[in-house]
């Protein structure tokens, strides 16, 4: 089984705290994981979170907490520092990125030739606004636009070619706010653009850890369909943030693809 999102934020860049993740991992049946992280941990990308910071005091905030962190130097060192050891696991390092339309070359430009397995792009803001932090954000808001801004952002993700995969492709949904219009369109308009740049998909337990009231485990039903239809690669992701979560809920993401 695979789990192919873990971020190691949470501790120091050491072989100790790598093992703490494998250890884990091995416990729960997996025999692939992928680790990443934000980009935002790096120095590197701050600069394309000044809209979103101008935009909103609470992001803000909560940006100048974690971000700039690191150099990516630092990220890249631990990756070969890990990679001269052997594991019972097979283990990958990439980034989870941010994405930006305005920022795809500085993107490229900032990932060439780093020597990172994968690259994979995520929806966490539509246009300037953070959708996913606090349900109490979304008052007020314009639900539909919402929704049709941010599946706009995921087709243009998919479509700049620089990611892999994209991340929890239908999180928008994690709070239970629900559009006025069916979303088939969109997901089909996803899986054939995903399968056309052959990119993976993510199969992930991340929002439903978060959100168990109001978020559905993995992807909407019809979304998962759309992919399988269009060949697209599922990978299973558990989106952990500590060891503890490694492998969540894999089986059950598993089951779900089968189903659909
Ligand atoms: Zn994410
Ligand atoms: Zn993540």
């Amino acid at each position: 089984m695979l789990d192919g999102h873990i971020h190691i934020e949470r501790g120091e860049y050491t072989l100790e705290w790598i093992d703490k993740f494998i250890n884990k991992a091995l416990e729960q049946d997996m025999d692939e994981i992928w680790f990443l992280e934000h980009c935002y941990r790096f120095k590197e990308f701050v600069p394309m979170y000044d809209s979103v910071c101008a935009y909103s005091e609470y992001i803000d905030k909560w940006f100048h907490k974690k971000a700039g962190i690191f150099q990516l130097e630092d990220y890249l060192k631990l990756i070969s520092n890990v990679r001269e050891k052997s594991f019972p696991v097979n283990i990958k390092f990439g980034l989870e990125i941010c994405y930006f339309k305005k920022f795809e070359a500085f993107v490229a430009d900032l990932t060439r030739d780093k020597e990172l397995d994968f690259l994979l792009g995520s929806v966490h803001f539509v246009d300037e606004f953070a959708f996913d932090h606090k349900s109490e954000h979304w008052n007020n808001l314009n639900i539909d636009r919402i929704y049709t801004r941010y599946f706009e952002t995921s087709i243009e993700l998919i479509k700049c070619g620089i990611y892999d995969g994209i991340a929890h492709p239908d999180c928008v949904k994690l709070f239970g706010h629900t559009p006025s219009f069916s979303l088939i369109e969109y997901y089909e308009e996803m899986a054939q653009a995903l399968s056309l740049q052959r990119m993976y998909a993510e199969q992930s337990s991340g929002i439903f850890r978060r959100c168990p009231d109001t978020a559905e485990l993995g992807m909407n039903r019809d979304m998962l369909k759309c992919m399988k239809k269009h060949n697209v690669k599922i990978i299973t992701v558990s989106d952990a943030h500590c060891p503890e979560d490694v492998g969540s809920k894999i089986p059950e993401l598993n089951k779900l693809i089968v189903e659909a």
